[in-house]
């Protein structure tokens, strides 16, 4: 779907929500995709793009970057501390902030490079073993770690709800969340819920299939 269909389907959605035009930033998730799909992106005036792994990023966003110098590039993937150094120096928002580990790293990172990339807190809302994310109810003394002991300023809250679920009551979680620790922003929903989260507060959107089309796994070895 083209670029000005998904800002049109998001204007739309503020609209219904009541909320003001331009509420929601949309971060297109380019992850995977190939060169000529997203300079199209690029070219038709999208600056916010959303990658999950650091190395593809940057092969994929260092030479892009010269020719778009205001792109504005955000991890929304793990992040290993052995990565820490890299992404601090490389992207200007990570979304995925998950456990102390990561935030000291984060912190060392920061101050030594005298960089800081804008910070979410990755909040695992189903409580999925095999996911990503700070529990629900360990994201208050999480957040409170990361600004007391790392002086780290959380910008925002993300969740990816789990896949058999309805998001909604996933995307009411991390308001109420966000709102309990005075968060602002909220990194909530993709191709297939973005007007939920929106209707529900989400204050930027990370949608990949329905702008780019369906990502091409790579053949298995
Ligand atoms: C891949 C990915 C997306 C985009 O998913 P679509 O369903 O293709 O829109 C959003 N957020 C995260 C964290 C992702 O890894």
């Amino acid at each position: 779907m083209p670029l000005e269909d998904i800002l049109h389907r998001i204007r739309r959605a503020e609209r219904q929500a009541g909320r003001p035009d331009g509420s929601v930033e949309l971060v297109a998730v380019s992850k995977v995709q190939p060169e000529d799909r997203v300079r199209a992106v690029l070219e038709a005036g999208q600056r916010i793009f959303g990658e999950n792994r650091v190395q593809e990023a940057q092969g994929r966003w260092t030479p892009l970057r010269e020719a778009y110098p205001d792109v504005e590039l955000r991890l929304i993937g793990p992040l290993q501390t052995n990565k820490t150094k890299v992404a601090v120096g490389f992207f200007d928002v990570i979304e995925s902030l998950d456990r102390e580990k990561l935030a000291r790293s984060l912190a060392e990172a920061i101050e030594a490079q005298g960089r800081a990339p804008r910070l979410y807190v990755q909040v695992n809302t189903g409580e999925e073993p095999q996911k990503a994310g700070v529990l629900p109810a360990e994201v208050e003394g999480f957040v409170e770690t990361c600004r007391t002991t790392y002086g780290l300023a959380i910008e925002g809250l993300m969740v990816i709800p789990p896949i058999d679920e309805v998001p909604a009551p996933h995307f009411a979680l991390l308001r109420k969340l966000a709102e309990r620790n005075g968060i602002e922003r909220l990194s909530m929903g993709m191709s297939a819920d973005f007007e939920i989260a929106i209707a529900m507060g989400a204050t930027s959107v990370r949608v990949g299939s329905a702008l780019f089309g369906d990502r091409q796994t790579p053949p298995k070895p």
